[in-house]
């Protein structure tokens, strides 16, 4: 079920294959909870979540485009289309990921780095708020969930 990134890469079996993930996605894969907007969604999400689980040393390439997760989502053809509000405001949650993390578009990292980058640069209720603000998934996801703790 896990598509292959465009990035590069040789074989996925063995964790050498580089994924790219969108920038906010980062968060979303760690407050997943199962839910999704449709059942293939879903699926491609565990077993993302799985693949990255089982290879926390795989390379992401973190960009603000469609990515291995949206592949199998219902609004990927909305969310590619430029000027779509929808697709202006998903990739404007990457960029102030980026900005946060002080990345650049296609950054390359480790998983399991820039988990911990993600988790020690966006710790407090705003810069979460910041990102998840519009997000209609808010109250499904652990991620965001923290900022209620
Ligand atoms: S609230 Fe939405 S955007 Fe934020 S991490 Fe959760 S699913 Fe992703
Ligand atoms: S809503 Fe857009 S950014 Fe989010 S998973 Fe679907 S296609 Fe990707």
């Amino acid at each position: 079920m896990l598509e292959k990134s465009n990035a590069s890469g040789s074989d996925s079996k063995t964790g050498s294959e580089c994924l790219k993930i969108r920038a906010h996605h980062l968060c979303c894969i760690q407050g997943f909870q199962g839910y999704g907007y449709s059942p293939a969604f879903v699926a491609n999400m565990r077993a993302v979540i799985s693949d990255i689980g089982a290879f926390p040393s795989r390379t992401l390439e973190l960009v603000s485009e469609c990515d291995v997760i949206c592949i199998s989502c219902p609004s990927k053809r909305e969310c590619t289309i430029q000027k779509s509000t929808l697709s202006r405001r998903i990739r404007n949650m990457d960029l102030i990921v980026m900005e946060k993390l002080k990345i650049e578009e296609g950054a390359l990292m480790k998983a399991d780095k820039a988990f911990r980058l993600i988790n020690s640069k966006l710790n407090s209720a705003s810069d979460i708020e910041d990102v998840c603000g519009t997000c209609k998934w808010r109250q499904k996801c652990l991620w965001y969930m923290q900022t209620e703790r």
